[in-house]
């Protein structure tokens, strides 16, 4: 838990000396509190208290990168339980095994479809971010289905296998690529500890107890290794929610700083649909990385959506800039529909208003990201807002008409939204899959 202003001023030397620039210790430790200031600005704070300071401000949850570049993945640093309180920073990575058994044909194949699982979905672009090369053969094939999977992919690498040889050559052959190696053991984590050391890498870290899992992290910090992955195994779901649960809060409180690690999680389930619901549970109850074997589109685009969703601050609804946009080739007789900037709700106005191939500009209000009814209610989306938007963006000089759709669900300012802005009011569809045969009948 962070520490509050009293808490720290209580390891300041509290001289009131004024040399940090603040008056007194005190306001000092207020500033320390809010991250405002450096503890490095008071000269005279024990060495003591400096490392109880910094050990304070370390985020609880480590911050661990998987491959380079714009592929990289980076998870962790979380700092809540619940979205609510503040927001969850990292989305989780979803990922896909490969067998290193299949053959080169189809492993070609399977990354071909992986990647090609990018969409854009209200402004934003949604995508997976990983691929794993699990051994089911011997070293050799398995060196040779990552060279395979590195050639053909530049997704973030997950190398799944217990051969400490396999795992060496499989590491020299994505050298640079920065791959997360999978997994250390009770049995063995001296030698994956030592390999992830030589190649720079992270590491999962796997045991079935928590207790078994804080004492191998610590182990492996001893050991040198501080980029972890948690996996507690194959559990039954209620189990493994229990595990990834206890794992965030108790790194949060800090009682236990040894599972203060991002977690992993492998879903081995044969039905699709299952493997999706068993996915978006993990996604949902803070898993760092989903690894599943399903690569159909339906279901990376659910489950990125649903990511992209809970990932989403919930205090700041998504936005797009307000101003008049063309859709199409709109001219002066193009009709003008009106919206708010809330992402989903322009995004899918945009959607329909293409779809009826009906050239035509949408008027985005600036409603601080709420949608239709929540800005209406809230007194953002009102006939003065909208006569001021007109006018900001111009649209008198970009048609030639004055006349203006509202959604339906708003018809009620219609009265007063012509008197304030001189323009004919015309109410649209109450939902936008109304749009297309309502420009199409204009
Ligand atoms: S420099 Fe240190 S001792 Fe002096 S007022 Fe600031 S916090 Fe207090």
């Amino acid at each position: 838990m962070a520490l509050s202003g009293l808490d720290i001023y209580k390891l300041l030397p509290k001289t009131n000396c004024r040399e940090c620039g603040f008056a007194t210790c005190l306001a000092f430790a207020m500033q320390l509190a809010k991250k405002a200031v450096s503890i490095d600005k008071c000269p005279y704070v024990c060495a003591e208290a400096k490392s109880v300071l910094e050990a304070s401000s370390q985020p609880p949850i480590k911050l661990i990168t998987i491959g380079t570049g714009d592929q990289k993945l980076e998870i962790g640093n979380e700092t809540v339980m619940f979205r609510h309180e503040e927001k969850f920073h990292r989305p989780c990575g979803l990922g896909f095994i490969i067998e290193d058994s299949l053959k080169d044909a189809d492993i070609k194949g399977r990354l071909e479809r992986i990647n090609k699982l990018k969409f854009e979905r209200v402004g934003q672009k949604i995508e997976v971010n990983l691929v794993a090369i699990r051994q089911n053969s011997d070293a050799k094939r398995f060196a040779e289905a990552v060279k395979l999977t590195y050639a053909n992919t530049d997704l973030a690498l997950v190398l799944m296998s217990d051969d400490l040889a396999a795992q060496k050559q499989a590491l020299e052959a994505t050298k640079g690529r920065n791959p997360l190696i999978y997994k250390a053991t009770k049995d063995n984590f001296a030698d994956f500890a030592q390999l992830a050391k030589d190649y720079k890498a992270s590491l999962v870290v796997a045991c079935s107890d928590l207790d078994g899992l804080s004492d191998l992290t610590k182990k492996l910090n001893e050991a040198g290794v501080a980029g972890l992955v948690l996996d507690t195994g194959k559990k039954p779901v209620s189990e493994k929610i229990w595990d990834l649960t206890q794992i965030r809060r108790q790194a949060l409180k800090k009682s236990n700083r040894a599972l203060g690690y991002p977690t992993l999680v492998i879903i081995e389930e044969p039905d699709p649909y299952e493997e999706a619901i068993e996915a978006a549970t993990y996604i949902s109850k803070y898993a760092g990385i989903v690894l599943v074997k399903g690569i159909e589109t339906w279901q990376a685009l659910s489950l990125l959506t649903l990511r992209q969703n809970i990932f989403t601050d919930p205090q700041k609804p998504l936005q797009i800039e307000p101003k008049l946009y063309p859709i199409g080739q709109a001219n002066d007789k193009s009709p003008v529909l009106v919206t708010t900037n809330f992402s989903l709700s322009y995004y899918t106005v945009l959607g329909e208003v293409e779809a009826s191939k009906v050239p035509s500009y949408i008027l985005s209000v600036d409603t601080e990201g709420m949608s239709v009814l929540t800005a209406w209610a809230a007194e953002k989306f009102t006939p003065g807002k909208i006569s001021d938007s007109l006018n900001q963006f111009c649209v008198a000089d970009a048609v030639s008409h004055k006349r203006l759709i509202i959604p339906g669900y708003v018809a009620v300012m219609s009265g007063e939204l012509e008197e304030t802005s001189g323009w004919k009011v015309t109410v649209g569809p109450k939902e936008a899959a109304g749009i297309p045969s309502f420009l199409k009948n204009l």
